[in-house]
């Protein structure tokens, strides 16, 4: 019934953590829309369209994937595109606190729209954005927790060479 699923997120960067939550949502429905929010309160390394150019660069050989942008509320969002599912990745219980939040004043907004949690795998369960952008500002390269064009594009942001 549910063929179309949405996966929002600040995406910056994509990491191998957002990768494996797409493959495996890809699993489970025809169709997902990864949906960069546009969160103009929120500081930003990446500007909206590097952030998309490096997750189409990383999916490419993924079918049945689309690439948008959104502004405003992500069920508003999600009801214009006929979607009746959001995506979530749940890593540690820090996530859960936040999440179980925002799912909630999700189902008060939109009754119909549900949101599914797929859990962090283990190897990626400790990664973050934040983190990784953390370690590659300070010179060292992420080669196995971020995608190959993600790992440059953070070396060249912060004007490293890596492998310190
Ligand atoms: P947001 O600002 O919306 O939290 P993020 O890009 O940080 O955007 O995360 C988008 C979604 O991906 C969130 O549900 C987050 O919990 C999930 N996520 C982020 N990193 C990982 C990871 N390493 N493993 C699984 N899920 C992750």
């Amino acid at each position: 019934m549910n063929r179309l699923a949405v996966y929002p997120g600040s995406f910056d960067p994509l990491t191998n953590g957002h990768l494996d939550i797409i493959k495996r949502s890809l699993a489970l429905f025809e169709k997902v829309i990864i949906a960069v929010a546009n969160n103009s309160t929120k500081q930003s390394l990446f500007s909206i369209e590097e952030r998309i150019e490096l997750i189409r660069e990383s999916v490419k050989d993924f079918p049945n994937v689309i690439i948008d942008t959104f502004d405003g509320l992500l069920v508003d969002y999600c009801r214009e595109k006929n979607s009746r599912v959001i995506i979530r990745g749940l890593r540690a219980v820090t996530d859960f606190d936040y999440e179980y939040a925002i799912s909630l004043m999700n189902k008060e907004l939109a009754p119909e729209i549900e949101t599914v949690f797929l859990m962090a795998s283990s190897e990626n369960s400790f990664i973050s954005s934040s983190i990784v952008k953390e370690v590659t500002m300070n010179g060292r390269e992420l080669t196995n927790k971020v995608p190959h064009q993600v790992n440059q594009a953070l070396l060249k942001k912060f004007n490293k060479k890596g492998n310190k």
